[in-house]
């Protein structure tokens, strides 16, 4: 399959982009990593007049310690976060999902905003975005606007980016001081797409959790927090009952549909397992458990 006819345009900023976005009137296409949007021109899928490349603006590939936060240029790409010292040691549940994202090659080229832009619902990074409290920094023809990573990510495929918009930056809150994290996925082969995943992070103070994330993919149109289950562990031990309701927590907030490759029903399931099992290695990687 071949793309339909597209000008192509290279960016060298920020604005410059902008600009072209703008200019394309509502028809301009973001080019990043490209390993989301040329499958989707392929298939003609999309159909935009004008493919603005960003990969030659300087500046926009970066992990920066700004100090409660990392802060992640737009097109930093997959395998940067996946080999980075500074993202291994603030978010080591990050690298970790990183190594469940497609093929080594495609990791290479791969961008975290074109990850969190595509939105694609079995995807590890809005999930990690979404349970890392991320922020999105985004530049427009007025000026700059941050959003929330969970706004951000409206529905399937569809995110909160005007045409003439551009994500230049993610914002990522560091974490509190003994926070351990579990990452679980199953998928049909190595390097497919999640049927779910599940990541999460136990803060433990005194024995206790004094803060859960619990977040999930596969099994929504969007990735969310299992907010209820969230609730239920804090100012506990991560005691076998505890998990158990956690677990039918998480199994009660996904909403996994049917398709060729897994039930709903057997997603659901899956889901609360890889919870179950996500909230066990947190807590002992935070040194809660004996
Ligand atoms: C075989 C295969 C397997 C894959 N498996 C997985 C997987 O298991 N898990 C997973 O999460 N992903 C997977 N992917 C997708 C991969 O991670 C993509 O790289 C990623 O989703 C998109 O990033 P990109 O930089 O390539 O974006 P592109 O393909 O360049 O762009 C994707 C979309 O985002 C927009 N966009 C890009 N950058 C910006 C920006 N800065 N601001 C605004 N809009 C922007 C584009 O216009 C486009 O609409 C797979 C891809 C392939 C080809």
């Amino acid at each position: 399959m071949k793309p339909p006819p597209f000008e192509y345009v290279v960016a060298d900023s920020v604005d410059a982009a902008v600009a072209a976005l703008a200019a394309a009137g509502g028809d301009g296409k973001i080019l990043a990593g490209g390993q989301s949007l040329m499958p989707m021109l392929n298939f003609r899928l999309l159909r935009p007049s004008v493919l603005i490349d960003i990969n030659r603006i300087p500046g926009l590939a970066f992990i920066e310690d700004t100090g409660d936060a990392i802060k992640v240029g737009a097109l930093t790409r997959h395998h940067a976060l996946e080999t980075s010292p500074v993202i291994a040691r603030h978010f080591p549940v990050l690298a970790c999902a990183m190594t469940h994202v497609a093929h080594l090659a495609i990791r290479n080229r791969g961008t975290i905003a074109g990850s969190l832009s595509h939105a694609d619902p079995a995807a590890e990074l809005p999930m990690l975005a979404v349970l890392l409290d991320a922020e999105l920094v985004i530049a427009a023809p007025g000026g700059e606007r941050k959003v929330a990573a969970r706004d951000f990510l409206v529905d399937a495929l569809t995110v909160d980016l005007a045409a003439d918009e551009l994500v230049t930056a993610i914002v990522l809150p560091k974490l509190p001081a003994s926070t351990g994290w579990g990452f679980e996925e199953v998928a049909r082969r190595s390097g497919d797409f999640a049927l779910a995943a599940v990541a999460a992070t136990l803060t433990v103070s005194g024995g206790k959790i004094a803060q859960a994330r619990i977040a999930m993919t596969g099994v929504a149109p969007t990735p969310r927090r299992a907010s209820d289950a969230e609730a239920l562990l804090v100012g506990k031990a991560l005691e076998p009952a505890l998990i158990d309701a956690a677990i039918a927590s998480v199994r009660a907030a996904a909403e996994p549909a049917t398709d060729l490759h897994a039930s709903s029903d057997y997603r659901r399931h899956l889901v609360g397992v890889l919870a179950g099992r996500a909230l066990r290695t947190a807590w002992r990687s935070c040194g809660a458990a004996a």
